[in-house]
């Protein structure tokens, strides 16, 4: 299996509560590492533009509002099988489905304020990475 990245976020519910450490020391012993990260706060359009996919559906609205609330921290992972293996890590969407141990159980406050983002397949991962990240950004 090659090396491979991924795009994560930490959402703010999570950085609200001081979570960001706790976060990447559940990614980091995971065996993915965090080779870019920068804490911002999203406009009303990116968030629009990240969650595009969404857009029709009902919460879309309340997503947008949620990821500009606070600061969030965008990250770039890279490891083997990075894509699958941070989505191990997060756990289900809704933090009661959620298996033991993964951040969603451990932090997640619901099904929207779910404290992180992971890319879902490797290509849509390298559209997220480009739309917050220049590759001098990025090193691994
Ligand atoms: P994931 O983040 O696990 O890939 P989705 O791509 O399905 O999940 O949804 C994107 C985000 O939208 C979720 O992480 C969550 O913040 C929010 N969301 C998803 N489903 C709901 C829902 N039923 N009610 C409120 N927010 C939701
Ligand atoms: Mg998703």
């Amino acid at each position: 299996m090659a090396i491979e990245r991924t795009f994560s976020i930490i959402k703010p519910d999570a950085t609200e509560r001081n979570l960001t450490g706790a976060i990447n020391a559940l990614i980091e012993k995971a065996g993915l590492r965090i080779v870019a990260q920068k804490r911002i706060r999203m406009t009303r359009e990116q968030a629009g533009t990240f969650y595009a996919v969404h857009k029709a559906r009902p919460f879309f609205g309340e997503l947008v509002d949620f990821m500009i609330s606070a600061p969030v921290v965008v990250q770039v992972l890279e490891g083997e099988n990075a894509v699958l293996k941070h989505r191990d890590v997060m756990g289900a969407t809704d933090p009661s489905k959620a298996a033991d141990g993964t951040i969603r159980k451990l932090h997640a406050k619901s099904i929207g304020e779910n404290s992180v983002h992971g890319s879902d397949a490797a290509e849509t991962a390298a559209i997220e990475i480009a739309q917050f990240f220049s590759g001098n950004e990025i090193v691994g």
